[in-house]
């Protein structure tokens, strides 16, 4: 079971452009080994959280202007994105991102870029991704511009998955998918989460699937949490059944 978090976020504010204020205020505590959700609609302000943990914000005129955020006790909110990476953070963004001109395995290998234990343990960990995604092993000579969005996905997990990250903040995974194939990714979630105890914060619009494989979720509304709890409760909550199940 889940414990001890690993990652803390404490009443951040986020500002875009000096003016426009998009998190009033969010908090949320993220326990190591877990999965957990960050829900609610669009503009609820989800990427936006993530962004601020990894540090992103800064390239699109946002900064966090109130509030810590603390990864393993130490506050990391004015380290170098590469910094947080080194430390076991990693961001896959939302709309893929794979070098579309590169091959599958070229696009794998470039996440182990900031690894400094050699090429056997590089090959292997190669191996551990095409176990997770057995479609990247049969696309790997693929340039990744060619494959389709269900495996553009997979391959950007699988990127991230190849710097040995300790959390990945996941970004949208359902987007644009067929509801088969976003029960597939999400089933790989839960497959390395529970194989490789790689810890998990994912935003998601689709309330349904993720709370099904999701541990505890926090539900957004306006820059602020609305709601939070183990999944098994939220699934159940009649608010959460009529706003974001749509039964009820
Ligand atoms: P989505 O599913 O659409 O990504 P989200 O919950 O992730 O939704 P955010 O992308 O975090 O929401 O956006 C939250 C709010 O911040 C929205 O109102 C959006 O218009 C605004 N916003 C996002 N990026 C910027 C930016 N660079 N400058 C100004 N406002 C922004």
């Amino acid at each position: 079971q889940p414990s001890e978090p690993l990652l803390e976020v404490n009443n951040i504010e986020v500002i875009y452009n000096h003016v426009i204020l998009v998190l009033k205020g969010v908090s949320l505590s993220v326990p190591r080994g877990g999965i957990t959700a960050l829900l609610g609609g669009n503009g609820a302000g989800k990427t936006t959280t993530l962004k601020a943990i990894s540090n992103l914000l800064a390239s699109e005129r946002g900064a966090v202007t109130k509030g810590s955020i603390r990864y393993r006790g130490q506050r990391v909110q004015d380290l170098d994105p590469a910094e947080l990476v080194r430390r076991g953070v990693i961001q896959v963004m939302e709309g893929r991102h794979c070098f579309e001109h590169l091959t599958v395995e070229e696009n794998l290998l470039t996440g182990a870029y900031t690894r400094t234990d050699g090429a056997a343990a590089i090959r292997r960990d190669l191996d551990m991704v095409y176990g997770y995604f057995p479609r990247l092993a049969e696309r790997r000579k693929s340039q990744a511009g060619y494959t389709s969005g269900g495996e553009q996905q997979m391959c950007a997990m699988g990127r991230a998955l190849m710097s040995r990250p300790e959390t990945i903040l996941l970004d949208e995974p359902s987007m644009g998918l067929a509801p088969q194939l976003v029960e597939q990714i999400f089933a790989i979630v839960r497959a390395v989460n529970e194989g490789e105890g790689v810890t998990f914060l994912l935003a998601e619009q689709n309330t349904n699937v993720a709370l099904r494989f999701a541990h505890y979720g926090y539900i957004l509304e306006s820059g602020r949490v609305v709601m939070d709890g183990p999944a098994d409760a939220l699934r159940e909550n009649p608010d959460v059944k009529e706003f974001y199940l749509g039964v009820g």
